[in-house]
């Protein structure tokens, strides 16, 4: 038997990026290589990377230096080692990343991710090879599916991508240019790989996509399927108790994803709706494509539809223009919601998108203040939100053994990690939970039922959070 070629990949930056990397790992595991930990094992390293802020791109360039010297010591050895370069840098660059990491091999877009063994052969045969082109078949037809023990070592929460790609261009962003035009899957093909999770032990599906709540897949009946009318499909696939949907955009919030909250149990009351910004001027100039009051608009509906829905959001301050009113627009808005979580940035030049060619005007210290000001308002939110569970029982999915001997840990409803003392019997099971205490963005509690309990496990209340 031909012994197996190792595989590392190392993923940055989005949920899409983690869906994609496992997906590469499932195409090329049918060429007889399979995933090791150590990048200096490998015959061949993947680099699965983000393009989204300078720091993310850059943050690959010194990852390749590192991935030099261990095909060196590999050649050293007298083992071959192939490097590829993955993601929206690869699509972004394409060539120059070889002219500035000569050690690259291969480069490939993600569009491209099924093309892999071929480049591949193309690196081996020719020295490199190189893919950013929009292929015009639909790469999921090709790429494998994952075998029942790859889902099974992937736990009980899962990735699907139901969606890719962005139309919106808001002038910072480089997603546009990196994943290409919007495109949507069709049902049935997301209703076949969900059914596929389910038998495999998977509780929780999140649908993944740069714009997901643009689905517009089609259906069954050969009609247009939304966004809500999906999650209406997945809710009913026997295992499936938990839906979740992200990243979402303001504009394309509409009657039937607020219908899903409001019908189904399954769909989790927690929603990422980005924002960026709380000043209409500064929306405008991002080309967000909503005001301020259609976001708080949003909000409300679907706080109509389900009363104990919590938000989280994404903020970028320093965009080109922002004024210290703009900025105090941000902080009232932030004020107004009460997030239970969010992510802020400092404004990221991107080449090629026209906010990179606006003047800047926001200096770097002004902007190293209002991104601590306005993350010291999200984290207070954030803390009291998370502190608000206490005394109450809230149902958590556990997904794994902590680091602390005796504990496992799942998620809550609002992604919260949550830790009991259990048996590992109860992973993959949704019980509930009587929280006793806080430690960081960990709760800790104990099984409201204590049947499931089992085993010799200190009180819970006496152990610290490891994991
Ligand atoms: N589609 C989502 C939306 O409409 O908000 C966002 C997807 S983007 C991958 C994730 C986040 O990165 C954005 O919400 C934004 O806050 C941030 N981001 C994108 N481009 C950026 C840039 N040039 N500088 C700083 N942050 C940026
Ligand atoms: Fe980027 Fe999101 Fe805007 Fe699309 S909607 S351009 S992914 S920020």
């Amino acid at each position: 038997m031909k012994t197996p070629r190792k595989l590392h990949i190392k993923s940055y930056g989005c949920q899409m990026n983690v869906y994609d990397a496992q997906r590469m790992v499932d195409t090329l595991a049918r060429e007889g290589f399979v995933e090791t930990a150590r990048a200096e094992d490998a015959d061949l390293v993947i680099l699965n990377t983000c393009h989204i802020r300078e720091k993310a791109s850059e943050k690959v360039y010194s990852e390749l230096g590192r991935m030099r010297l261990a095909k060196e010591e590999a050649a050293r050895d007298g083992r071959e080692m192939r490097i590829a370069v993955a993601g929206c840098v690869a699509q972004a660059e394409g060539e120059e990343i070889i002219h500035r990491a000569p050690a690259v091999d291969i480069v490939v877009g993600p569009q491209s991710y099924h093309h892999l063994p071929q480049l591949l052969a193309r690196a081996e045969r020719d020295g490199k090879a190189i893919e950013t082109e929009f292929p015009t078949e639909d790469k999921f037809t090709f790429l494998a599916e994952p075998k029942p023990a790859a889902i099974r070592a992937r736990g009980v929460s899962a990735f699907v991508t139901v969606q890719e790609g962005c139309d919106k261009f808001c002038t910072f962003c480089v997603v546009p240019y990196t994943r290409g035009a919007e495109v949507s899957r069709p049902v049935e093909k997301i209703v076949d790989d969900v059914k596929r999770l389910a038998d495999n032990g998977v509780r929780e599906l999140t649908l993944i996509g740069q714009n997901v709540n643009a689905y517009h897949g089609e259906g069954p009946d050969g009609r247009s399927w939304a966004l809500g009318k999906l999650l209406h499909r997945l809710a009913d696939v026997p295992g499936i108790a938990r839906l979740r949907y992200s990243t979402s955009h303001p504009r394309d919030v509409d009657d039937s994803l607020i219908s899903a909250h409001r019908d189904l149990p399954a769909v989790m009351p927690f929603v990422h709706l980005p924002v960026q910004s709380g000043s209409d001027r500064i929306l405008a100039a991002m080309n967000r494509k909503h005001t301020v009051r259609e976001y708080h608009d949003a909000i409300e509906r679907f706080r109509k539809a389900r009363q104990d829905i919590a938000f989280s959001s994404d903020f970028i301050v320093g965009f080109p223009g922002e004024s210290k009113q703009d900025f105090a627009a941000t902080l009232a808005l932030v004020t107004q919601i009460g997030y239970a979580a969010a992510y802020s940035f400092k404004y990221s030049p991107r080449p090629g998108t026209p906010a990179a060619e606006m003047q800047e005007t926001v200096s770097a210290a002004d902007m190293d203040e209002r991104l601590v000001r306005l993350q010291e308002l999200i984290d207070s939110q954030q803390s009291a939100f998370n502190r608000a569970a206490i005394g109450t029982t809230v149902d958590v999915l556990f997904e794994r053994a902590a680091r602390n001997p005796g504990q496992i840990v799942g998620r809550t409803a609002y992604l919260q990690p949550a830790h009991v003392m259990a048996s590992p019997d109860i992973i993959g099971e949704i019980l509930p939970v009587k929280i006793k205490s806080l430690e960081r963005y960990s709760l800790l509690g104990e099984l409201a039922s204590p049947e499931f309990s089992r085993g010799t496990a200190p009180a819970a209340s006496s152990v610290s959070i490891g994991a």
